[in-house]
Parts: structure tokens; C-alpha cells; sequence
């Protein structure tokens, strides 16, 4: 399968590595990316465990993994990034609606390995609901009910 970052790169040569522990993200854009990607896929573990560890307190694993389960995440978009920081644009369906988010995200290296430490959210709102014949919210140019429409409780 297509990594759920948007890479253009598949599952298994992209992010996959980094939430089998096999490889450590070499830059705050690839922990990001493996931290989208984690959502796209429900993994509370390896959410959890890349918050720094003094962001650790007060999360669960469980938690995590229930809004990971409860949203569907279709659109990734990095916006810019520096030596710690990234700004990033998402898209995600939850309970059937459209919403878009923007961060800016501060990340720093605990033990050598990139950790999410937090960050400011500069843009949420909700996004109007593409009908079933037009674009899909992911970017890929396919009518909704041709691409992510079911998958994302749009239609
Ligand atoms: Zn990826
Ligand atoms: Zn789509």
C-alpha cells in the first residue's frame, strides 16, 4: 500500500520502518510524517511514544489510538520546516465531517531520536463537504465516490 503520508512512496519503504522501531526518524519532517501516518493508522504506541517524555504525562496509549480510530485522516501537506520546527496542513473526516488543521510543531532530540514536544494550531476549521461527483479531499484528483468517500464516512 502507498504510505498514508503522501510521500509517493510505499508503506514498507517510508514510514513503516520508523513504527516497527527498526530505524529512528532522521529529521523533525520525517517524525511528523511517521506521526500522520500513525494517526492514518491507529497506532497509539508509537504515538505516544514519540510525544517527549515530559509531554508523556497525562496521555495513553488508548486515547491516542481511540481519536487515531475515530477520525480517517485523507490529506497531508508540509508546509515548512526548520531545524526543529514543522508547519504542516492535514485534512480528516470525523463523524462524517470535513475539517482541515494547520500547526506549527516543536520537536527536539531526547536520547538522539526526534521527539514532538507541541504545538501552536494556526488554522482549524470545519471544511464544506464535497458532494459524491466532485474532487476528493485527498488531492488525488478522483471523484469523491470514486476515491476516499466511503472509507472517510463522506457519502
Ligand atoms: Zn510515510
Ligand atoms: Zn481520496
Amino acid at each position: 500500500m502507498k504510505c498514508p503520508c503522501q510521500s509517493g512512496y510505499s508503506y514498507d519503504n517510508c514510514c513503516q520502518a520508523l513504527h516497527l522501531d527498526q530505524v529512528i526518524a532522521n529529521s523533525p519532517e520525517q517524525l511528523m510524517r511517521s506521526r500522520y501516518s500513525a494517526y492514518a493508522l491507529s497506532l497509539g504506541q508509537y504515538l505516544y511514544n514519540t510525544y517527549h517524555s515530559e509531554k508523556q504525562t497525562g496521555l495513553t496509549v488508548d486515547e491516542l489510538e481511540q481519536w487515531a480510530r475515530a477520525t480517517t485522516w485523507l490529506k497531508l501537506e508540509i508546509n515548512q520546516t526548520t531545524e526543529s520546527t514543522v508547519t504542516f496542513t492535514a485534512t480528516y473526516t470525523e463523524a462524517g465531517q470535513l475539517y482541515q488543521i494547520q500547526e506549527h510543531s516543536r520537536f527536539t532530540q531526547e536520547h538522539g531520536a526526534w521527539r514532538y514536544v507541541d504545538g501552536d494550531i494556526l488554522v482549524h476549521q470545519q471544511l464544506p463537504k464535497p458532494k459524491r461527483n466532485e474532487k476528493c479531499p485527498c488531492g488525488s484528483l478522483k471523484k469523491l465516490k470514486q476515491c476516499c468517500g466511503v472509507r472517510s464516512n463522506l457519502l
